[in-house]
């Protein structure tokens, strides 16, 4: 049996990977975390349903923490993971380099999994832009826009990162070619540039289009998530992942395709 510890679990994705975790026989949710003004007061709770306010008094080893939370939660929680030794799933996105670097130190003593979007279509759209980008001319213009709900925290969106930075290393470029919006005299595109546009709005889950423009002729790859449960269902393959995993970093292509991308 799998011991899930939820960090965020008041939050969207917490209460996603709740649902998308109950009634497996093999996963049991010990504990819900979260900030204490997000716990639900005692008399909201289901039967036997344990929530805490610390992570620190939730966790022992062997514990998998499944953290869609925010930066400064997931560097503790990464910290204590890899002093317990219990193994971590991270979905949280725009982490500063100090969490990024405590998501490192622990995947040297337990398995730790990140990865900017858990849904097997974002996994899909991501190889497909590879063979789209190799098998079209350099000059063709590559722009990014994602579009999200209006709670959404940080910009652009994880995942628009993560397709933006890999478009610029199959074409050899570093992640300076990135350009986050344009406003003024900005003069003409430079071929050496990816647009990042984020949207903000609404209750939109997670829109991701790639556009690719030639002359007189453009492609759009595009994945949209309609429902967070296409998030959560990969994250609870995550979790059975590291409970078994030895220690390292790893990426949803590992769960995905073990054998190699
Ligand atoms: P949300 O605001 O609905 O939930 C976040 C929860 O974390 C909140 O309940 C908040 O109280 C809690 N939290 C924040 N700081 C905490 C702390 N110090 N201790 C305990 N709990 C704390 O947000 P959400 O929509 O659920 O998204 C959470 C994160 O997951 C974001 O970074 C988002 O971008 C990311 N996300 C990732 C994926 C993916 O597939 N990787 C998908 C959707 C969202």
């Amino acid at each position: 049996m799998i011991s899930l510890v939820l960090l965020g679990a008041a939050g969207r994705m917490g209460r996603a990977v709740e649902q998308a975790a109950a009634g497996s026989a093999d996963l049991q949710i010990k504990a819900r975390v979260d900030r204490a003004e997000r716990l639900p007061p005692p008399g909201a709770r289901a039967a036997g349903e344990a929530w805490s306010d610390s992570l620190e008094s939730s966790l022992a080893k062997g514990d998998v923490v499944v953290d869609f939370s925010a930066g400064p939660a997931t560097r503790a929680a990464a910290r204590l993971a890899g002093a317990r030794g219990a193994a971590l799933v991270s979905g949280t996105t725009g982490l500063d380099p100090a969490a990024e670097a405590e998501l490192r130190t622990a995947s040297e003593r337990v398995a730790v999994l990140r990865s900017a979007n858990f849904s097997l279509g974002v996994a899909a759209l991501r190889r497909a832009l590879a063979a789209t980008i190799a098998a079209l001319p350099p000059s063709w213009d590559v722009e990014i826009v994602e579009r999200h709900h209006r709670g959404k925290v940080d910009s652009p969106s994880g995942t628009a990162l993560v397709l933006a930075k890999e478009a610029a290393s199959i074409r050899g470029w570093k992640s300076d070619v990135l350009r986050f919006g344009r406003e003024g005299r900005v003069g003409p595109r430079p071929a050496s540039e990816i647009g990042v546009h984020a949207v903000r709005g609404g209750t939109w889950i997670g829109d991701h289009a790639v556009l690719l423009s030639g002359d007189g002729e453009w492609v759009e790859l595009r994945h949209v998530a309609c429902d967070r449960q296409s998030f959560a269902v990969g994250a609870v393959a995550a979790a059975r992942f590291v409970a078994t995993a030895p220690a390292g970093l790893y990426t949803m292509d590992d769960v995905l395709n073990p054998a190699g991308r």
